[in-house]
């Protein structure tokens, strides 16, 4: 089984990447920033809860996409493998998806890390905020924040995944084929 934390700041590209690493392994694709905005439009009360933290470029609370991750674990068990996107964000969901992995044996394979400069990250996001119209791609200060937030609390889990020897660095600026065929280098190596 192969089992892949996608992983980068806001606007690195993870969801573009992980679409063609869901065709070339045929992985499971979980995303918690697409679960959380399917939620918001069904208006679910999980949805309306976590559309508090997502408008200001906050986290969501962990308990929240624990829960949503075990879920989806639990009804895919037939799968290949996952891509994990946008989750892990905090050393605490980390540790909550070791157990769970660990729990079928089936633990995290490596940890791929986009690595793209800040300026870039933010003229990405805004260009995408004009296409897809999501609203915290559009606002400059909720995007500072989304990055100021990966800083403080996400970007630890490098160094946890680096302590288990999962960690892999990719050069995440270039066209979006060069950055595939970086990944994919990698891997084929796992
Ligand atoms: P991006 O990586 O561009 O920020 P996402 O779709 O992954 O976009 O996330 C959008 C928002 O959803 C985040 O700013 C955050 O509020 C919330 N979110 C997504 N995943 C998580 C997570 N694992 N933990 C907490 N909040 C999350």
């Amino acid at each position: 089984m192969l089992n892949l934390v996608l992983f980068g700041p806001p606007g690195a590209g993870k969801g573009t990447q992980a679409e063609f690493l869901v065709k070339a392994y045929n992985l499971t694709h979980l995303s918690t920033g697409d679960l959380l905005r399917t939620e918001i439009a069904a208006g679910s009360k999980l949805g309306l809860e976590a559309q508090r933290f997502m408008e200001k470029g906050e986290l969501v609370p962990d308990e929240v996409v624990i829960g949503m991750i075990k879920g989806k674990l639990e009804s895919n068990t037939g799968s290949k493998g996952f891509i994990f996107d946008g989750f892990p964000r905090t050393v605490d969901q980390a540790k909550a998806l070791d157990s769970l992995l660990n729990e079928n044996g089936t633990p995290i394979s490596g940890m791929l890390s986009l690595e793209v400069e800040k300026q870039e990250l933010v003229n990405r996001l805004l260009s995408r905020g004009k296409i897809s119209g999501r609203a915290d791609d559009q606002d400059p200060s909720v995007i500072e924040n989304r990055i100021k937030t990966y800083n403080e609390k996400t970007s630890p889990l490098i160094d946890y995944y680096k302590k288990q020897g999962k960690h892999f660095g990719i050069n995440g600026m270039g066209s979006i084929e060069d950055i595939a065929g970086r990944l994919r280098k990698v891997v084929a190596e796992l």
